[in-house]
């Protein structure tokens, strides 16, 4: 077994395929976004190092980052490997990743810019399961949440100016992440710009 890494813009849909994703690989979702989330909520020290950047949509420094996959990975249920969401998000960290474990697949997922800023406004997740809803793509059923407890979280920095700087710092350091893996023979790229169950299957079709 090995790690999966999720790839895309910010909103090309990352967190809603992991959910799925996870159902038939077993493999847990490590989102350094959410790890990142959980760390400012908590007040710690890594949370108040990295909200500024998050805040103005920057990326947080590669050594921050690395040293929350570090323990991650470490946890007992990361030992067959994990599916990456949100990162590497960077060249050293993808060089560091590859210190760590193994990675099997890079499934890209890809969505023009043009798209990205009303995926990213529409955005909704529940609080309490971590399904991912869009206000007019994928709305939160009429009876509720799958779950049937849902609790409405929208990110403070799903704006359109954070968003505009997110776009902007996943054009400049993170898309050259591509041509990296490729050369690897990792990358394998997938229409982003359909419905969640087409990209979905053909995500899995990637795995098989
Ligand atoms: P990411 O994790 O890559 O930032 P999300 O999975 O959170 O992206 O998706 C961003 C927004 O776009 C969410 O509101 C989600 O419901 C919506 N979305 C995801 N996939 C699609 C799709 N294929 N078509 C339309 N909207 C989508
Ligand atoms: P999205 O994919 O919707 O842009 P994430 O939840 O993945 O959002 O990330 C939110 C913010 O957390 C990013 O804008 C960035 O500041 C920070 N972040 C998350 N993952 C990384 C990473 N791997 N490297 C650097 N910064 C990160």
């Amino acid at each position: 077994m090995g790690s999966i890494v999720l790839f895309g813009p910010p909103g090309a849909g990352k967190g809603t395929q992991a959910h799925r994703i996870m159902e038939h690989t077993g493999l847990p979702q490590v989102s350094t976004g959410d790890m990142l989330r959980a760390a400012v909520k908590a007040g710690t020290p890594v949370g108040l190092e990295a909200k500024g950047y998050m805040d103005r949509g920057e990326l947080v420094p590669d050594a921050v980052i690395l040293a929350l996959i570090e323990d991650r990975i470490q946890e007992a249920d990361a030992k067959n490997g994990v599916m990456f969401d949100g990162f590497p998000r960077t060249i050293p960290q993808a060089e560091a990743l590859q210190t760590l474990t193994t990675i099997t697949h890079v499934l890209a997922i890809e969505v023009p810019d043009e798209r990205i800023v009303e995926r990213i406004c529409g955005r909704s997740t529940c609080g309490q399961c971590g399904a991912v809803y869009h206000d007019t793509f994928n709305p939160v059923p009429a009876d509720g949440c799958a779950c049937g407890n849902f609790q409405e979280k929208r990110r403070a920095d799903d704006n359109e100016n954070t968003v505009l700087n997110r776009l902007g710092a996943y054009h400049e350091q993170t898309a050259p992440l591509a041509a990296w893996y490729d050369e690897r023979g990792l990358f394998h790229r997938v229409d982003g710009d359909r419905a969640i169950d087409e990209i979905t299957h053909d995500l899995l079709g990637v795995l098989n």
